[in-house]
């Protein structure tokens, strides 16, 4: 597979309980590299923007809520077929229902407050990135 870039999301409930580190060495330890990183609190007009997509769910409303309820951690990640192994690292949406040693089985709290967000594919994951980065704060 080729090396692609990939956004990830170190979310509120992760960041409350200061799993910041842990959540990174899970992410390097699968071959993923940081190569662009900012802590930030989202306002509720860009946790909108950023989760349009899904604006018709009906969970919508609280995934914003709990998106701006305290700091998250944006980064790029880099490695070989990064968007589908960051999303392996990650496990899936539902903690319940993902796979052993993965960050969401490990450190995920509900479907919702599931600890880390992943780009699902090459056009989101340029997408993404565009919103939170610009090129010159990105290094790889
Ligand atoms: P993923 O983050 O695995 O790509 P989705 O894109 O489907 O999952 O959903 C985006 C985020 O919305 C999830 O990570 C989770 O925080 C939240 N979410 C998804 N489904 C639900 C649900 N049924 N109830 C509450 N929150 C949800
Ligand atoms: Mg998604």
């Amino acid at each position: 597979m080729a090396i692609q870039r990939t956004l990830s999301i170190i979310k509120p409930d992760a960041t409350r309980r200061n799993l910041t580190g842990q959540i990174i060495a899970r992410l390097e330890q699968g071959g993923l590299h940081v190569i662009a990183q900012k802590r930030l609190r989202l306002t509720r007009e860009q946790a909108e923007r950023f989760y349009a997509v899904h604006a018709s769910r009906s969970f919508f409303n609280d995934l914003c809520t709990f998106m701006t309820s305290g700091p998250v951690v944006v980064q790029v990640l880099e490695g070989d077929d990064a968007i589908a192994r960051n999303r392996r690292v990650m496990g899936s949406t539902n903690p319940a229902n993902a796979e052993a040693g993965t960050i969401r089985k490990d450190f995920g709290e509900s479907i919702e407050a599931n600890s880390v967000h992943g780009s699902d594919s090459p056009d989101t994951a340029a997408q993404e990135i565009r919103f939170f980065f610009a090129e010159m704060e990105i290094a790889g």
